[in-house]
């Protein structure tokens, strides 16, 4: 086996780790944004619930006062009349309709305090809320405007790196190459790996003797039989590792 494929593939992990860690951010930002979408639109739901609620309050505490002067005004009109009423038998029957219009007023009356006192806490809640919605829609566009930028530099980055991946995927035979793409994605980014004192690095697990010394003599390229890690030996990191 070419020592430069080792070298080459180490090189390639290299600059797919730096491009990954750009993608994870990117895809962290665009979580963000989502997440802060979803709060947004779930809140705009109570908030249009809370509208909702306060303008059939509103209706009916208008429906009620105009009750009310209706009742006020009847009551009034039979007031004058029963001072102009001589006969006794009448004068009693307009009396117990004005005391029927009293006290169908004041229980009225009550009925539009607890509506009020209704109308306070609903119009207060639904501050509240449109507070709330007016807070996420401010984190919204600050996030937005803060990844934008973020994003934007990430990408480029990541183009920027792109020819020169390309370039050194290209050193490698196409079976190579595909067999390091595919560890490397399922492995989370981290496709080959030093051996040091027969262990595989990626999984700590231990290598056989016979793959142990091949990898040593650097003649073929060797999968770690736990992790398919693609593994690698340096006589300096092997010593390092022991001092
Ligand atoms: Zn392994």
């Amino acid at each position: 086996m070419d020592d430069s494929v080792i070298d080459t593939l180490v090189n390639l992990q290299e600059i797919d780790r730096r491009n990954r860690e750009r993608a994870l951010k990117i895809e962290e930002l665009e979580k963000t944004s989502a997440e802060l979408a979803s709060e947004h639109a779930a809140k705009l739901g109570e908030v249009e619930v809370a509208r909702a609620n306060a303008e059939s309050t509103g209706v009916q505490r208008r429906e009620l006062e105009a009750v009310l002067q209706e009742e006020e005004r009847r009551l009034k009109d039979r007031r004058m009349r029963l001072t102009r009423i001589r006969n006794d038998k009448e004068h009693e029957a307009a009396q117990r309709e004005i005391d029927g219009l009293k006290e169908l007023s004041s229980r009225h009356e009550e009925e539009l305090i607890t509506l009020l006192e209704q109308t306070e806490s609903v119009d207060g809640g639904l501050k509240a809320m449109e507070d709330e919605l007016q807070a996420i829609a401010d984190r919204i566009q600050a996030h937005a405007e803060e990844s934008k930028g973020q994003v934007e530099a990430l990408e480029k980055e990541i183009a920027s790196e792109q020819s020169e991946r390309e370039r050194v995927a290209g050193l490698l035979k196409p079976n190579v190459r595909k067999r390091y793409e595919t560890v490397f994605s399922r492995r989370a980014g981290l496709a080959v790996v030093e051996m040091t004192r027969d262990i595989c690095t990626g999984c700590n697990m231990a290598v056989p003797p016979q793959m142990a010394n091949e990898i040593r003599k650097g003649q073929t390229l060797h999968a770690c039989p736990s992790c398919q890690r693609i593994l690698f030996w340096r006589i300096d990191g092997e010593e390092a590792s022991v001092g």
